[in-house]
């Protein structure tokens, strides 16, 4: 697998207009530490100085989509950790040959390969907007992680307005996306199509015609939290699979896990909560997306029809193992003896 070319544009596209523009400030500000291309030239790797003392690791390499293409996978130590500023600092540092650590010369040609970039992905309103619906299904049978807790799964599909102004399905997707013509708007196909290429299923062959939705509690936590961050930036609609077609709510402060401890004469029980800053976040249902957990969604169910009526998406300030992350779905608690 090989890098695409790394022009603006294809930076740009990969890692998003607004992340691609920062990352230039980087660059040019002398951020980008050290580059260094693996001997094949297949991983780039690179320290990017960013607000903290020490300065961020990011790593690039490519992966292949189920159509074949080429697509830029860049992971940093930073908190968003996927696809930021410190990866597009280190792409356009990296393709000037690496390294060592100058930034773009400011030559007579690239601020019109810059203009050039800024122009393309820009979100125009004559574009019509793809969104996200998500919809949560009870556990499937057969169909669990190993002898683990079988979880919820959350899927996704991609949708675009109909002549009613409702969101509908019958026009577009996930095998679709990349014949989609016409006027969706670039930056939502870049998302979508995104999240498809993160998905474990497409790099099966089987990825078959008839598959509708894609579990993204599937996708790596971090990855999933990070495009959903994105799509929100992007101005992405993420709706649920409700009759009013109501919008997904988004916690951005990540969730931190505390105990409540409750002792006994000879017990202490703990019981793990999710906590927000100063609020205790209590749902009725909640699940993990990821393997260890770095996100979860929590619904509430209409009890007479039995239908998802909310979903909130929220991230974990901690990866959560298996053990910690079924005590919490199950609410349940942990005892432990006294010592006497
Ligand atoms: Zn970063």
């Amino acid at each position: 697998m090989a890098f695409p070319p790394l022009d603006d544009a294809a930076i740009a596209v990969a890692c998003g207009h607004e992340t691609y523009r920062r990352g230039l400030e980087y660059a040019r500000a002398g951020h980008v530490r050290q580059v260094t291309w693996s001997d094949s030239g297949n991983t780039l790797t690179a320290l990017v100085q960013g607000n903290r003392p020490h300065p961020y690791v990011v790593h690039v390499s490519t992966t292949q989509t189920a159509s074949g293409e080429d697509l830029l996978v860049g992971h940093c130590t930073c908190p968003m950790s996927f696809m930021c500023k410190h990866v597009a600092a280190a792409l356009i540092v990296g393709r000037e040959g690496g390294s060592d650590a100058h930034p773009v010369p400011s030559s007579g040609s690239s601020w019109r390969r810059t203009l050039r970039a800024i122009a393309a992905p820009e979100v125009d309103l004559g574009y019509e907007p793809i969104a996200l619906q998500l919809s949560v299904q009870q556990p499937g049978r057969g169909h669990d992680y190993g002898a683990g807790r079988a979880r919820h799964r959350l899927n996704a599909r991609p949708m675009m307005l109909g002549a009613k102004g409702r969101w509908v399905h019958s026009n577009i997707s996930w095998q679709r996306l990349r014949y989609l013509r016409g006027n969706a708007n670039p930056e939502h196909l870049r998302i979508a199509s995104r999240l498809q290429s993160l998905h474990p299923s497409s790099s099966f062959s089987y990825y078959g015609a008839s598959t509708q939705w894609l579990d993204v509690a599937e996708i790596d936590g971090l990855a999933l939290w990070s495009i959903l961050l994105e799509a929100r930036r992007a101005q992405m609609p993420v709706i649920l699979d409700d009759k009013a077609q109501s919008a997904v709510t988004f916690i951005e402060e990540p969730a931190e896990i505390a105990f409540d401890i409750i002792r006994s004469r000879s017990w202490l029980i703990a019981t793990p909560e999710l906590w927000c800053g100063e609020d205790l976040m209590s749902f009725m249902s909640l699940d993990l997306i990821g393997q260890p957990a770095h996100a979860a969604f929590a619904w509430l169910t209409d009890a007479a029809t039995g239908k998802t009526e909310e979903l909130t998406l929220l991230s974990l300030a901690a990866p959560l193992g298996d053990d910690l992350g079924d005590l919490l779905v199950q609410e349940a608690a942990i005892e432990i003896p006294v010592a006497e």
